[in-house]
């Protein structure tokens, strides 16, 4: 991608009563505030949620099949589950022109069992795992923090459907393992909490996943064990909970073992082999992705700039033009930048704009690129580029093939 044609409106002055990640999010231009808990996901903002969202899949994959359910939602099947009455004024609703009311989901789990129903006739049909990356809304009171508590927002929710109590609890603790892997793998030491009460949503075993911030909304105690050694057995023996710590946290995401909370009221059952039929056993999975991002400016972001996680970064590298006016030095830019788009693919940016060298390298340092190759008039007399890597501070005069073996 080059710079010239890429829309980033950094922002010099912000608002500093705001939340980091908030601040940090306007200034880089990665979002625009359209209304209240309304955000446009921009350019940078909306590469950087898909590369979450990449990831979040990945793992999601491993159990779970993709789904895309739709964002509006039929009333009947909310009346039919019973959430329409207890779901509250967060809920938005949109009347069509046959004066149907329809409602703009917050999570999904009635589509989902509509989706199923019809399809399982006897235990053989089971287990069913679906999942899908979609848009939720709910109405929050007070939409606040930017994107960590807005109205619309992206979310990842998972559904299972098992024969029994067992099988269903023992997929919920697999997909509380493999929640455990997925946050690690983006570098988030996430505290699973086991819940008591679950809310609107139903069930009888629940656990809430935490990062750790001071401007978490949420205050949690956790045993600080947990931090050192992470197994399933400390999960399981999580709930006796030797809290210890305290801390303000962020939830990122929320499980549940649903039993027959949705099943039993729209009539989701399946034969046994003794003829008897039977309610189907559900759980429900769900991660805020695009609250995760906000999450990771949390912990992550320094005063001017973000080191994202690894695979999360909006381009891996940067070629930035330090002498925009000479024809050599744009030609060696763009051959170089060519052959790095064969290595890193759509993942390279090239800053080919008229701007300063420091200016560039502020904006850069605001994007999270880790590795940038400066190439200047200078570096062409010398025939060696500055290759600097943000990450891990380093920062060399290397030559043409030194960069190719560096890379
Ligand atoms: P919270 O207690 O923060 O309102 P919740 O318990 O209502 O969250 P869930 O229904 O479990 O949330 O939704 C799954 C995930 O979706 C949450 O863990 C969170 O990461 C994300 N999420 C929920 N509400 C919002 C929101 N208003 N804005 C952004 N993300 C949200
Ligand atoms: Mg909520």
């Amino acid at each position: 991608m080059k710079a010239s044609q890429f829309y980033i409106p950094m922002r010099k002055n912000v608002d500093n009563s705001l939340i980091k990640s908030h601040q940090f999010l306007l200034r880089a231009g990665m979002i625009h505030a359209i209304g209240a808990g309304l955000y446009a996901w921009l350019p940078l903002g909306w590469r950087i949620l898909r590369k979450i969202e990449n990831v979040i899949a990945k793992y999601h994959d491993k159990l779970f099949s993709r789904t895309c359910m739709p964002i509006m939602h039929p009333e009947k099947l909310w009346i039919e589950s019973g959430r329409r009455n207890s779901y509250g004024k967060e809920t938005l609703c949109a009347v069509d022109r046959h004066e149907k009311v329809l409602i703009y989901g917050p999570s999904a789990e009635e589509v989902v069992v509509d989706c199923v129903r019809n399809y399982v006739q006897s235990a053989k049909h089971l287990p069913i795992t679906l999942y899908n990356i979609q848009w939720k809304f709910r109405d929050e009171v007070r939409p606040r923090f930017g994107i960590m508590r807005c109205r619309e927002f992206l979310m990842c929710d998972g559904y299972s459907f098992h024969i029994s109590k067992e099988k269903s609890q023992k997929f919920y603790y697999q997909v509380l393992e493999t929640y455990l892997e997925m946050f690690q793998a983006i570098n988030l030491n996430v505290i699973p909490i086991h819940q008591n009460d679950t809310g609107e949503i139903g069930g009888d075993l629940s656990h809430e996943f935490f990062v750790r911030a001071q401007t978490g909304e949420d205050e949690i105690e956790f045993d600080e064990k947990w931090l050192a050694d992470k197994n399933l057995t400390e999960i399981l023996n999580m709930k006796n909970h030797d809290k210890k710590q305290q801390s303000r946290a962020i939830e990122i995401g929320h499980i549940f073992c649903l039993n027959t909370v949705y099943s039993k009221p729209m009539k989701l059952k399946a034969t046994l082999s003794d003829n008897t039929q039977q309610n189907v056993y559900m759980g429900c999975y769900g991660v805020g992705v695009s609250r995760l991002l906000g999450a990771m400016i949390e912990i992550f972001a320094e005063q001017n700039k973000i080191v994202w996680p690894k695979g999360i970064e909006p381009f891996q590298i940067a070629v930035v033009n330090a002498s925009y006016d000479s024809k050599n030095v744009c030609e060696k830019c763009e051959k170089i930048y060519g052959m790095l788009l064969q290595k890193y693919e759509s993942d390279v940016y090239y800053d080919d704009r008229k701007l300063s060298i420091s200016e560039k390298k502020v904006q850069l340092s605001l994007m999270g690129v880790p590795k940038l190759i400066i190439i200047g008039d200078k570096e062409l007399q010398n025939e060696k580029f500055t290759y600097i890597d943000n990450s891990t501070k380093l920062r060399m005069e290397i030559t043409d093939s030194e960069l190719f073996n560096l890379i």
